[in-house]
């Protein structure tokens, strides 16, 4: 018999199935937050998850790839926002709560799943 606790725990653990996958997701952010991402790399980073210039080259962690994919979600939106607001301030939270109103807390089950 299966819970519905299980199911639900499937469909938030859901896998990227390959970095194309992920690339798209970028596109689809890019458009829904109207900004302009000129690049899109992978590259393993030991400090911090992914990273984005002012000229919207965005650098993303090899390591997402590996993690369900709510938290690469985070990534890119907190990367796509930082092109409309540049530093974690009011604004910035703002505009995550208006594109990812559960940020705070894939944030936090970011932190637990590392730990
Ligand atoms: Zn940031």
């Amino acid at each position: 018999m299966t819970s519905i606790a299980t199911e639900n725990k499937t469909t938030s653990e859901s896998y990227w199935k390959d970095a194309q996958e992920m690339r798209e997701s970028v596109e689809e952010w890019s458009d829904r937050i109207q900004v302009n991402v000129k690049q899109i790399q992978f590259r393993s980073m030991k400090r911090k998850w992914a990273s984005i210039s002012t000229s919207g080259r965005l650098t993303l962690n090899a390591g997402l790839l590996e993690l369900p994919k709510e938290f690469g979600e985070l990534a890119i939106v907190h990367e796509l926002v930082h092109l409309l607001a540049p530093n974690h301030g009011k604004l910035f939270k703002c505009y995550m709560w208006a594109y990812l109103p559960d940020w705070e807390e894939r944030e936090q089950r970011l932190r637990d799943f590392c730990e």
